[in-house]
């Protein structure tokens, strides 16, 4: 079958199909063809790791707000099948089968790839990944059985089903290779905050260690994890959440220029002047960061680049420049993260860590370049707004709750 629209969408996740429906806004919705690997209209991925895994009636895909209504506006919403080959010269993506769709203007919105954990035994059962719907199904099917549930990576997926597996009542271990949990992302100070949470509740976290076999039972299920000290840890259920890759395949195949995810300006068009980009799988130009680049992984970022580059696919003036905003929920406690941490010299606590609640403000050369509340909400609207100010922070001030932060921060 070979088949012809003006706007072609290859990858419908959250990126995918907030293009989509700004395209539809826009009065081109029957000009638009939106292609999805997986057998679902675009969901929400926050819930897979959380709510999905802790709920007792049978999950459905969580949804996006209008999605379900994509259809009825002419989209041609075309799941299940990936686009395999891209050629740009052409300008038509192939799906696995064998469907030919050319296009005009392409946009890909591919995401990201799990990173594998190569260890003897990796195809036993009971061994998880945690990327999509049916992934996060399969997971909390085995988490019934009640663990030991063994987590490989304290990073936000490791975490946040470390809270929801212990949330089940099931004995969880968190395995993290870093000498911390959420190297990554989170000042010490904060990361530390954050696992004595995890401890108060009764999880275990060994840091500075690495898994190097699965081992497995009679019936080639995972019995336990051997650490690399030779220590072995029981497990019913293994979850591996130790970080992701952009998705560039169709990208290179294509010739589009990539360096950490596909590289794109502030409005999401690649180095093939038809062919756009947007979400986890793009390196984009941040006019925030006087034009260097980033790649964020990210649920806000995702829904509003898909936007924006359905903006620019029509030629409209358009450009993507938010400051990154995060957020995870594990057990009481809600985290929020805003900014991009690069050269920072001084961490500013605002409260005190070992409480329940406090804000870290994230600051180089005197200014404000991130922050972290730990369920102290109320202090983000404000650092999200001052974050790439230019304005020099009296750190003082800052540590002390009784100073006005609007009047410290703006
Ligand atoms: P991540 O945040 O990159 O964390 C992965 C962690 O696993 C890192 O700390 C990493 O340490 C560690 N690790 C790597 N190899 C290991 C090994 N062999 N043994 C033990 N630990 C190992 O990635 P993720 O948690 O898998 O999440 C995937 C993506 O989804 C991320 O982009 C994340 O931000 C996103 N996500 C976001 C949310 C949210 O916003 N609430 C929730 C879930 C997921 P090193 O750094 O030393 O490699």
């Amino acid at each position: 079958m070979s088949l012809r629209f003006p706007f072609v969408i290859v990858g419908a996740g959250p990126a995918g199909g907030r293009a989509a429906l700004e395209l539809v806004s826009r009065g081109h919705g029957a000009s638009t063809a939106l292609i999805g690997a997986e057998p679902y209209l675009p969901y929400e991925r926050p819930p897979l790791s959380k709510d999905i895994l802790q709920r007792t009636d049978e999950p459905v895909p969580p949804q996006i707000a209008g999605m379900d209504g994509l259809e009825a506006t002419g989209v041609t919403v075309m799941l299940g099948q990936p686009a395999v080959t891209l050629d740009a010269k052409a300008k038509r993506v192939t799906l696995a089968d064998n469907t030919v769709i050319g296009y005009d203007r392409l946009l890909l919105t591919t995401g990201t790839k799990l990173r594998r954990l190569n260890i003897p035994g990796g195809d036993l059962g009971g061994i998880h990944y945690l990327r999509n719907f049916k992934d996060s199904l399969a997971l909390r099917a085995d988490l019934l059985g009640g663990g030991p549930v063994v987590v490989i990576g304290g990073g936000f997926i490791g975490l946040e089903v470390a809270a929801s597996a212990r949330k089940r009542g099931c004995d969880v271990t968190v395995l993290e290779a870093a000498p911390g949990i959420l190297g990554r992302s989170m000042p010490p100070l904060v990361a530390e905050a954050i696992a004595r949470v995890h401890e108060r509740e009764g999880v275990k976290i060994r840091c500075g260690l690495k898994p190097i076999t699965f081992e497995g039972s009679n019936d080639e299920r995972i019995a336990a994890v051997v650490l690399e000290n030779g220590d072995r840890i029981p497990a019913a259920v293994v979850v591996i959440g130790i970080g992701v890759e952009p998705e560039v395949g169709l990208a290179e195949q294509a010739g589009l220029t990539t360096d950490n995810g596909i590289l794109t300006d502030d409005c999401g068009r690649t180095s093939d002047p038809d062919i756009f980009a947007a979400g986890d799988a793009v390196h984009q130009v941040a006019p925030f960061l006087n034009g260097e680049r980033l790649r964020q992984e990210a649920w806000q970022s995702a829904l509003e680049q898909g936007v924006c580059a359905a903006r620019g696919m029509l030629g409209e003036p358009s450009s993507y420049n938010k400051v990154p905003w995060l957020w995870s929920d594990q057990f009481d406690i809600n985290i929020q993260s805003a900014g991009v941490a690069r050269n920072v010299d001084a961490v500013v606590i605002r409260g005190d860590v070992t409480k329940p609640a406090f804000t870290a403000f994230q600051v180089s050369a005197g200014k404000l370049v991130g922050g972290i509340t730990v369920n102290n909400g109320r202090d983000m609207a404000m650092l999200r707004r001052a974050v790439g100010s230019d304005k020099r922070i009296d750190l003082d001030a800052l540590a002390d709750p009784a100073q006005a932060l609007r009047a410290v921060l703006l």
